[in-house]
């Protein structure tokens, strides 16, 4: 540990840990990440992990075609297995909204992804039927599935400590240290460390990342329309009876519900709806039960009830900070930013080389 460094980057969660891998493998800039607690704890520990390409947003497909590729090579370029499982992926959808996304379809063919159309009355997934109503169309990625977020971010960050970065747990962020118009360092929490300087600072913190910026009044960047806002998020685990059942992995547009397999006999069944999480518990069961045969039988496992930051055009940022020199932020994709962490991470690795020149 030292004073001072080419880049600190703040949060250990997947973009932060993604960031660190990246600057460490693609630059000489020396690098430091700080995470508050334990490496992992926010919102990416809750994650469902679906790996899915097709997003309304060009840019989302986009993100998330680039990253697959690395999801599907991560063995191979990290040394460590990311826990993929190709189970495909269905999506359910009314007909006008996919006329909006009928040209991410074709960006995403261009990458060599499969996506296959249906509008016929039924089709079958793993033994389960799915039924199309006249005015509804089901698209399915063959290709996709799910990875284990903790076992990624993880491996990014054991991968950029032996690239020669430096990471470490328990060591709060309190503020950035601003000198005009440039960032020149952060302050700590930690007693030995309270002051370590930097003309680069990362920050990758989740749901704090507008609280460390509203602090010294950064407000926006200068890419999105962008506004940091919390909102919380609900992951239901059921146990079913039948181990040998493999629910489809699957997102219901129409509904709402998603859901998707975890092994030993559990799957994983979400709503895209903010509610409390009583009325969120009373509608996914309502939801559930016309959509999975013997949902009755199911019982919830556990609940993890988390808070994400987002933004409200919900594109995320990556990109430095229009107002203070050297303040790079990288956060906001509500509910699907596991699935992109490594095109992210690479892209806002190659924009602070820039940054330095390199
Ligand atoms: C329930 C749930 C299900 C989801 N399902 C999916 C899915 O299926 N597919 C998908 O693609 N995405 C999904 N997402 C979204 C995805 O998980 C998140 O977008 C992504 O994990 C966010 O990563 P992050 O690194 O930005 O934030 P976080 O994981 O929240 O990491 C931020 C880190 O910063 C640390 N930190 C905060 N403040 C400070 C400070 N002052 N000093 C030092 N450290 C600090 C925190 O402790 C934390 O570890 C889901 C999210 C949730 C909550």
């Amino acid at each position: 540990m030292r004073n001072k460094y080419d880049v600190l980057i703040i949060g250990g969660g997947v973009f932060g840990a993604a960031i660190f891998y990246y600057l460490s493998k693609n630059t000489s800039l020396t690098v430091c990440l700080l995470e508050q607690k334990k490496f992992c704890s926010g919102a990416t520990r809750h994650s469902g992990g679906f790996i899915r390409m097709l997003h309304p947003s060009k840019k989302l497909s986009e993100l998330a075609a680039r990253s697959f590729k690395e999801y599907v090579n991560f063995k191979q370029n990290i040394g460590t297995s990311c826990g993929f499982v190709e189970t495909g992926f269905t999506t359910l959808m009314k007909k006008s909204d996919f006329t909006l996304i009928k040209d991410n379809i074709k960006i995403l063919r261009n990458l060599n992804i499969k996506i296959e159309i249906f509008d016929t009355a039924s089709v079958v997934f793993n033994g389960t039927h799915f039924y199309i109503a006249d005015d509804e169309v089901l698209l399915y990625e063959p290709n996709s599935g799910y990875a284990d977020p903790f076992k990624v971010t993880m491996a990014y960050i054991e991968k950029g400590i032996e690239l020669g970065g430096i990471a470490i747990e328990h060591h709060r962020v309190k503020n950035l240290i601003i000198d005009g118009d440039k960032v020149v360092g952060v302050q700590t929490d930690n007693k030995l460390f309270e002051y370590i300087q930097s003309n680069c600072v990362v920050v990758s913190a989740g749901v704090n990342t507008d609280k460390i910026l509203s602090k010294n009044n950064i407000k926006k960047s200068n890419t999105s329309s962008n506004f940091f806002l919390r909102k919380q998020i609900c992951l239901n685990i059921y146990s079913y009876p039948d181990k040998h059942t493999i629910l489809p992995t699957f997102m219901d547009k129409v509904s709402g519900l998603y859901a998707r397999n975890c092994g030993n006999g559990r799957c994983i069944l979400g709503l895209t709806e903010n509610l409390s999480l009583v009325e969120f518990q009373y509608k996914l069961y309502n939801i559930a039960k016309h959509v999975i045969p013997d949902f009755h039988k199911y019982t919830l496992y556990k609940t993890a009830n988390t808070f994400e930051s987002y933004t409200n055009d919900n594109l995320g940022i990556s990109e430095f900070s229009d107002q203070i020199q050297g303040v790079f932020i990288c956060s906001g994709w509500s509910g699907c930013g596991f699935k992109i962490a490594p095109e992210c991470g690479k892209q806002a690795a190659a924009k602070i080389s820039n940054f330095f020149n390199i």
